[in-house]
């Protein structure tokens, strides 16, 4: 059974499409077939894998469309996952999309003959709660939600889970809210733990583990078109390799390992 992950948080800037690229590199490392998908016109996550939105000749835009088959459009990267690129064109599929009955549900409908040829499918959301993120979540059969542990990481979590209940109860009753991801995070201060523990209380979140460390390797992963985990052995690689076998265990039956802020 394929699992569809959705990667979201209208925040930008909190690892959303490193994690995307790095947990598919990772599954597919744990011998997984692994689709992601990028849903932001900016494709970040397409160029992080190595190709040039501006030089792609299909993309998601059309797949949402209607225009073109999903596979038509799906590219291999050095990774070893398969993308489904975004290119700019993406920022008018929205205006698009808007006009058409059943518009949260293009994407879901486009992935439907896929399902069978991947194990995992990822969904990098865009920053912001738009028709685009509710494809996103209306695709996915769980929603991990990156959270930078810095100051002010809570504004907006309350919108965003206000945007899965509404998911919940509209366009996908099924959807699983596996939890936060702790990204950015630096083990040496207090200070990512505070944050951490005050947004998990208070919205009564699950912490998934581990927390993906705060590490340089990232930014030079992003430049050199490939993921952390392709470049030489560090703790960023490592510790999305341990939440892809935690995630991997989870689907075939286990509890899900969880971080507690408090006591580590
Ligand atoms: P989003 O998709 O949520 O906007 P990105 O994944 O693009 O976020 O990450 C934003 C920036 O932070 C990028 O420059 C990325 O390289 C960097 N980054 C992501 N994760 C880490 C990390 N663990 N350590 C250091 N930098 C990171
Ligand atoms: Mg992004």
């Amino acid at each position: 059974m394929t699992t569809v992950l959705a990667v979201a948080n209208q925040k930008g800037g909190v690892a959303k499409t490193t994690t995307v690229a790095s947990l598919g590199a990772a599954l597919v490392g744990l011998g997984q077939k692994v689709l992601v998908v990028d849903l932001d016109p900016q494709g970040c996550l397409t160029f992080s894998l190595g190709h040039n939105p501006d030089r792609l000749d299909a993309s998601v835009h059309e797949v949402l469309t209607g225009d073109l088959a999903a596979q038509e459009a799906v590219i291999d990267t050095e990774d070893g996952v398969a993308l489904l690129p975004a290119t700019i064109d993406l920022a008018g599929a929205e205006a698009l999309l808007l006009m058409r009955p059943g518009r949260e549900f293009a994407l879901k409908r486009a992935l439907a003959p896929l399902l069978d040829d991947y194990d995992t499918i990822i969904i990098d959301c865009p920053p912001s709660l738009g028709v685009l993120t509710l494809n996103g979540l209306t695709a996915a059969q769980s929603v991990l939600v990156p959270l930078q542990c810095e100051t002010l990481a809570h504004r907006g979590v309350g919108q965003l889970l206000r945007t899965v209940t509404e998911v919940q109860q509209i366009t996908n009753p099924d959807l699983v809210l596996l939890g936060a991801l702790p990204t950015l995070y630096d083990a040496r201060t207090t200070h990512s733990r505070d944050v951490l523990s005050d947004v998990s209380d208070r919205y009564n979140l699950p912490v998934l583990a581990p927390p993906i460390p705060r590490t340089v390797r990232f930014a030079e992963a992003t430049a050199s078109g490939a993921t952390v985990l392709a470049g030489r052995k560090n703790k960023g690689a490592q510790a999305y390799r341990d939440l892809a076998e935690n995630l991997a265990k989870h689907w075939a039956g286990s509890e899900l390992a969880t971080f507690s802020p408090g006591s580590a």
